[in-house]
């Protein structure tokens, strides 16, 4: 999944401040052909791209409406698929309305998949994965399994939602559905064992990845954040590098996992040799 943040923190919803114990998510897609996540998230962090008409969701009443919710998927400006966390998970969003039941707003985690044309299967094919995974990651922070995911569609049906079709007007198109998107779910829930995050913690730290330059030939690489862990015995040499975790240890004031390591969690720099790009 390929996670970045942005919270919507002018968007009325947020304001509200009102929290929930999500109990399930909720899946939507926008009903608009525009895969562009800079419609909906905003302003421009980089990778979004500009919104030319500032439309997008990061303001009081977006299109006039009470609406947000806590994520989108769609396309980055260099047409990568990306999600954007848009709210707190935990924060009660604006995603659903309601049913006869009451409303899935009080219970659910809601995201949209933002709709192409609805017959690039290419498209498609990455943002139902990056959903999965989205579905995958709320589902073991929050201990809920496949059975608590499904669509605004089927909200509706349960009683909790306003009555709207999707996602079942653009999933069978590729053929694909709901139970299929919660078995592939399940199945990456088991894959991936039964050990749960810490679910007291509400909001994860999301560590954003970043480059360092070091400019010194002679950078050891430790097997763990600390001059007390061995070296490696090889050097980062000059050059710019990806740091994708920081901790603290002995030696310097900051250590670094270098993105290559990632896998094996073994590779570590000392912060103070490099420069923050
Ligand atoms: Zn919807």
């Amino acid at each position: 999944m390929n996670l970045h943040k942005l919270i919507l923190t002018n968007n009325a919803c947020y304001k509200a401040g009102r929290t929930i114990t999500p109990k399930g998510i909720m899946v939507h897609s926008t009903g608009a052909n525009n895969p562009n996540l800079k419609r909906y998230v905003g302003p421009d962090d980089g990778l979004l791209g500009k919104n030319q008409y500032n439309n997008h969701w990061n303001q009081d009443k977006p299109d006039g409406r009470q609406v947000c919710v806590h994520g989108f998927i769609g396309k980055l400006a260099d047409g990568s698929v990306a999600t954007y966390q848009t709210l707190p998970w935990n924060m009660r969003g604006w995603h659903c309305g309601s049913g006869s039941k009451g409303s899935g707003n009080d219970t659910h985690i809601g995201f949209e998949i933002c709709e192409d044309g609805l017959t690039d299967a290419s498209y498609f094919s990455a943002v139902y994965k990056e959903a999965v995974e989205l579905c995958v990651y709320l589902c073991k922070q929050y201990n809920l399994t496949e059975k608590d995911v499904i669509c605004h569609c089927e909200g509706y049906k349960l009683g909790i939602a306003s009555n709207h079709g999707d996602v079942m007007h653009w999933f069978p198109k590729h053929g694909k559905s709901m139970d299929t998107f919660r078995a592939e779910v399940g199945k990456l829930l088991v894959a991936s064992g039964t050990e749960q995050p810490d679910a007291s913690a509400d909001e994860p730290a999301i560590f954003e990845q970043y480059r360092v330059r070091v400019s010194i030939a002679t950078l050891n690489i430790r097997k763990g954040p600390g001059t007390d862990y061995g070296a490696l015995g090889k050097y980062t040499g000059k050059g710019v590098f990806t740091i994708v975790e920081e901790a603290d240890g002995a030696g310097a004031s900051k250590w670094g996992l270098l993105k290559s390591y990632k896998k094996s969690r073994a590779g570590w720099i000392s912060l103070d040799y490099t420069t923050k790009l």
